[in-house]
């Protein structure tokens, strides 16, 4: 008998576990969010009692071990949660996906016994976190960062500002890229765990957005910020390992919001055009619209399996670093497209506020600047690639 391999089922086909999680997130979603999602943007302001919910839900664990409190799932089921928020509010994914594959995922990576279990109870349950390596001269180039870190008698002693922080309003714990010595360059660069309550750690301004206007993004200054030794996260010197590790992973998450926004869209387009009339019949009635929402569903699907093809990847242990570039270089630029073709479908209903597919535009464009701009992913494809 020739040996007859099992069939990979495909990308999409979910066990009963992600399925059930899937559908109660999407539940939670439109019940809890929808409602909230256009005064949250007009006020550009999160409603808090909706995070309280993302921790009672238990969407703020996902990956995090039962033993700590979290699920013990996967980033494939972190993705199924970002997907589902971000097809109701881009701005409610980015709260649990920061939380998950860049906090979570960096403190269950890189932190000790005695850290993680000090820290994801409460992270599990109430503590939200925030991920600060950007600041007003270092973006792209995230490792010419100037927060220095100096010794002090009682751990370090943190002097910076940080530029860009998503969930920094509300934010307890920020993990915060510093350099303990410039001399060795970005082998200089460690991560600290810093509380809110840390003397010295103050929030700064708050941007006004083009989108994701709920999402709050803030400015951090660190002055003599004082840090005990016990909340260095990993080796001293390794911080740009941490920060390159945990983006990379970060990035699945960025693309699952961009599918979910995506998906949104579409489905907003199809049940509009599909009402409106014109030329005595709906709109979705003429071919020229047939073919444009037709190849939005295959710019949809076509992301959707290049975010659960890294993801299933990251999950099976395999490389994935040039996928994770690929879903969310693709995924941003197929949110902006089917968002604008949105707008376009929905003509002058489009363009204004009552509607809902304007904030989707906007809220599309960061897919292609935060975690490493649409620039920078194409230099790392073209890294592995060509070498
Ligand atoms: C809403 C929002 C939320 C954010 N959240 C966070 C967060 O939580 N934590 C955090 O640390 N940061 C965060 N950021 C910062 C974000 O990651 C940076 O804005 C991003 O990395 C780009 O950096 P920059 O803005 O300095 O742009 P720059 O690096 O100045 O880039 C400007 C342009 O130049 C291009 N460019 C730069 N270098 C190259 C190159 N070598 N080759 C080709 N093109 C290049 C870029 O692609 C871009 O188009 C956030 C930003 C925003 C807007």
């Amino acid at each position: 008998m020739p040996d007859i391999a099992v069939p990979t089922p495909a990308l999409t086909v979910l066990s009963d576990e992600e399925t059930m999680f899937r559908d109660a997130v999407r539940e939670f979603a439109e019940t809890d969010v929808r409602p909230h999602v256009y005064d949250m943007d007009q006020a550009a302001q999160f409603r808090p009692d909706l995070i309280a919910k993302f921790f009672e839900l238990g969407l703020m664990g996902i990956e995090v071990p039962e033993e700590y409190g979290g699920s013990g799932g996967t980033i494939f089921m972190a993705v199924l949660a970002i997907e589902e928020l971000a097809r109701v509010d881009a701005s409610a994914a980015i709260y649990v996906d920061v939380h998950n594959t860049l906090v979570n995922n960096a403190v269950g990576r890189w932190s000790s016994e005695e850290q993680k279990a000090r820290l994801f109870p409460r992270l599990t349950t109430e503590m939200l976190g925030a991920f600060a390596l950007s600041e007003p001269a270092s973006g792209s180039d995230a490792f010419a960062l100037e927060t220095r870190a100096n010794r002090a008698s009682d751990g370090w002693s943190l002097t910076g500002r940080k530029f860009w922080i998503t969930n920094g309003a509300e934010a307890e714990l920020f993990i915060v890229f510093a350099n303990t010595d410039f001399s060795k360059g970005y082998k200089g660069i460690t991560a600290f765990l810093v509380e809110r309550s840390f003397p010295g750690f103050s929030i700064g301004k708050k941007e006004n957005k083009l989108g994701i206007r709920a999402s709050s993004t803030v400015e951090l200054i660190l002055e003599d910020c004082r840090v005990p030794d016990d909340n260095v996260l990993g080796p001293v010197g390794q911080g740009y390992k941490i920060a390159i590790e945990t983006l990379n992973e970060g990035r699945i998450g960025i693309g699952a919001q961009m599918i979910g926004l995506a998906a949104g869209a579409l489905e907003h387009t199809i049940k509009y055009t599909k009402e409106r009339k014109q030329f005595g019949k709906p709109i979705a009635e003429f071919q020229a619209v047939q073919h444009q929402i037709a190849r939005a569903a295959v710019d949809v699907e076509a992301a959707r399996l290049t975010v659960y093809n890294a993801a299933r990847l990251r999950d099976a242990g395999k490389p994935f670093l040039t996928e994770a570039a690929i879903c969310k270089i693709f995924s941003s630029e197929v949110a902006e497209r089917v968002s604008s073709l949105a707008v376009n479908l929905f003509g002058g209903n489009g363009f204004v506020k009552e509607y809902p597919v304007e904030k989707l535009f906007r809220d599309a464009k960061i897919g292609q600047i935060y975690e490493g701009t649409s620039n920078l992913q194409l230099q790392t494809i073209a890294k592995q690639i060509i070498g």
